[in-house]
C-alpha cells in the first residue's frame, strides 16, 4: 500500500497512527497516510522556526527568488507524477488537472517570486519643527511561522497559492493539507529538497481538524499567522484558536454565488459560462454558481440550453480524455450532496436534470458519483437556494428588473464572486459594483490574474490575498523613520 508521509526538517516521516485514504472513483483504499503526532507537530513548527532564524531568514531577496523559480521549474519536471497524485485524490478529470491545478500550482511560485523581487515600498519626506525634515520607508519583514490549512477541492492549486507568497515573503510554513488530499502536498517536498530549500522552510503534517494536526497548528503558539482555506465554519473556530497570542489570520471560505444573465447578453457565451461554473470540477470550486437568475425573455431558452449541455458532459474517469465530470471528493460528500438533491424535491423544486447517482457500470458503484443537476421552481427562501451544497448543481430562476436581482443576488450571507453577462456597458459597472462580493467577473468566469487581489465579503471571508495583497498579510510593514 502506497505510505503517504509526513514531510518535517527536509525529511519524510512516518507516524504511529495512520487513516486511509479512499479513491473517490470506487471508494477502495488507494493509501495509508501518516497521521502527525502533537509531538511531531512540535517538530515541524520548531524546524520552521530553526529555519526562519536560519538559513531561510538570512537568505537575500534574489537567491530566495531564484530558489522559488527553481521550485517552480521542479513542478513541471515533474508534471506527471504531480497530475497521478492529484487524480488519484479528488478523481477530477486529468484534462482538468493538467489544464488548472498543476500549472496554477507551478505559477504560484514564480508569480509571487516575482512580487516580491520587484515591489517598492512607500516613501514619505517630513517637515520637522526645527526646519528641517525626517525621512520615512516601508520596510518589510517576514510575518514568522505561518499555518497553512488547505481544503480538497484544488489542492495543490490552493495549497500554493498560499505557500508561494508565504516563501517569498520570507516565511516558513507548516502546511495542514485537508485529509481528502495529502500526496502532492507531501510530493512538493522532494521538490523543494531538489531545489534547494533549505529544511524546515517547508514542513507538512497530515491529519484532521479538531484534536490532529490541523487543530494542533492553529493553536500552536510558535505559529505566528493562519491561513485559511475551507467551510465559514471551520474559519470561525480557527479564528478563535488565533485570538489567544492575537495573531493575524487570513480566511478563504464559503460561498453561494449567483450568476446574472441578462436578455442582451451573448448567449452562447452566457452558457458557456455558467455550464462551466455551476459543473466543473463537479461543482467543487469556492467561486462556482449554484444559483443562477436569468432575465425572464430567455428563460426558457437558457433552461433548455444549459440542460442539454450539461446532459452532453460525459460523466468518466480520469483518464478518460472526453471525461468532463469526475465524481465528488468522498462518499461522505456524496452522502451531503445528494441530501439538498432529496431536500430541493421536498422544497418544491422542478428537476430540469439530474437529481441522483449515476450508473457507472461494474466496479465503480460504490464511488462518490452524482449527477449534474438543474433546478427550477424554488422560493428564494428554500435551503437549497440559500446554503452551499458544493455540489455539481444550480437552481434557474427568471427576473424582470436589475433592481430586483440585485436585491435577490446579494441576499445571502456569503459574498465570495458573481458572474454577470450582459452587453450593455454601463449596466455591466453599475451591477459589478453593486454586487456585495469580493470578485465581480462581467462576461467570464474565474478569470483570474493573480496579481489581483482574491477575497470573500460577508462571510465568505477576511482579507485579500493575490499580488502585492498578499504581502499585506505575509509581511509586517515597518516604517523607518529617520531624522536628517
Ligand atoms: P473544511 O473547512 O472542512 O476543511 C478545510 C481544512 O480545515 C482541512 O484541512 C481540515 O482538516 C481543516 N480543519 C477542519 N476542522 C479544523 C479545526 N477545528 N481546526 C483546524 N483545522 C481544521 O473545508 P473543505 O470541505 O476541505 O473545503 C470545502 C470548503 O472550502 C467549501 O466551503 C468551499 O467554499 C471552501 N473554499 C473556499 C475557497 C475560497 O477561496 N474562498 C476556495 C476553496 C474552497
Amino acid at each position: 500500500m502506497k505510505q503517504v508521509l509526513n514531510f518535517i526538517n527536509g525529511q519524510h516521516e512516518a507516524s504511529d497512527k495512520t487513516f486511509p485514504k479512499h479513491s473517490p472513483l470506487n471508494n477502495t483504499v488507494i493509501a495509508d497516510v501518516h497521521e502527525a503526532s502533537r509531538t511531531q507537530v512540535d517538530a515541524a513548527v520548531a524546524a520552521a522556526r530553526a529555519a526562519l532564524d536560519g538559513p531561510w531568514g538570512k537568505m537575500s531577496v534574489a537567491e530566495r527568488v531564484e530558489r522559488l523559480y527553481a521550485v517552480a521549474d521542479g513542478i513541471n519536471k515533474r508534471f506527471d507524477e504531480f497530475l497521478a497524485a492529484e487524480c488519484a485524490d479528488t478523481g477530477k478529470p486529468r484534462s482538468l488537472a493538467s489544464h488548472i491545478d498543476i500549472p496554477r500550482g507551478a505559477a504560484n511560485f514564480k508569480v509571487f517570486a516575482d512580487v516580491v523581487k520587484n515591489v517598492a515600498t512607500e516613501f514619505f519626506e517630513t517637515a520637522t519643527p526645527d526646519g528641517k525634515s525626517a525621512i520615512n520607508y516601508g520596510y518589510r519583514t517576514p510575518v514568522g511561522v505561518v499555518g497553512v490549512i488547505c481544503p480538497w477541492n484544488l489542492p495543490l492549486l490552493l495549497m500554493t497559492w498560499k505557500v508561494g507568497p508565504a516563501l517569498a515573503c520570507g516565511n516558513t510554513v507548516v502546511v495542514k493539507p485537508s485529509e481528502e488530499t495529502p500526496q502532492t502536498a507531501a510530493l512538493l517536498g522532494e521538490v523543494m529538497n531538489e531545489a534547494g530549500i533549505p529544511p524546515g522552510v517547508y514542513n507538512v503534517v497530515h491529519g484532521f481538524g479538531p484534536d490532529s494536526a490541523g487543530e494542533f497548528v492553529t493553536t500552536h503558539p510558535g505559529v505566528d499567522a493562519i491561513t485559511f482555506t475551507g467551510e465559514t465554519r471551520t474559519g470561525e473556530i480557527i479564528m478563535k484558536a488565533a485570538a489567544k497570542g492575537s495573531r493575524p489570520v487570513s480566511l478563504e471560505m464559503g460561498g453561494k454565488n449567483a450568476a446574472i444573465i441578462f436578455e442582451d447578453a451573448d448567449f452562447d457565451a452566457a452558457i458557456e459560462g455558467t455550464l462551466r461554473s455551476a459543473f466543473v470540477n463537479s461543482g467543487q470550486v469556492c467561486l462556482g454558481t449554484e444559483r443562477v437568475y436569468v432575465q425572464r425573455p430567455i428563460f426558457d431558452k437558457f433552461v433548455a440550453e444549459l440542460k442539454k449541455q450539461v446532459e452532453g458532459w460525459k460523466i468518466g474517469l480520469p483518464e478518460e480524455a472526453d471525461t468532463k465530470l469526475g465524481p465528488v471528493i468522498s462518499k461522505e460528500h456524496q452522502a451531503k450532496v445528494l441530501s439538498y438533491y432529496k431536500l430541493a424535491v421536498e422544497e418544491g423544486a422542478t428537476v430540469v436534470t439530474g437529481g441522483g447517482v449515476p450508473n457507472m457500470g461494474a466496479g465503480f458503484s460504490d464511488g462518490a458519483w452524482v449527477q449534474p443537476t438543474i433546478w427550477t421552481g424554488l422560493p428564494e427562501t428554500a435551503r437549497v437556494i440559500k446554503e452551499e451544497i458544493f455540489g455539481p448543481c444550480c437552481h434557474i430562476a427568471p427576473f424582470d428588473t436589475e433592481e430586483e436581482v440585485l436585491a435577490k443576488a446579494n441576499d445571502n450571507v456569503y459574498g465570495l464572486a458573481t458572474a454577470i453577462w450582459t452587453r450593455d456597458v454601463s449596466r455591466a459597472h453599475r451591477v459589478a459594483q453593486k454586487m456585495k462580493v469580493g470578485l465581480s467577473w462581467v462576461n467570464s468566469w474565474f478569470l483570474r490574474d493573480l496579481r489581483t487581489p482574491f477575497g470573500g465579503a460577508k462571510q465568505s471571508g477576511i482579507g485579500r490575498e493575490g499580488g502585492v495583497h498578499s504581502l499585506e498579510f505575509y509581511t509586517e510593514l515597518k516604517n523607518v523613520c529617520i531624522k536628517l
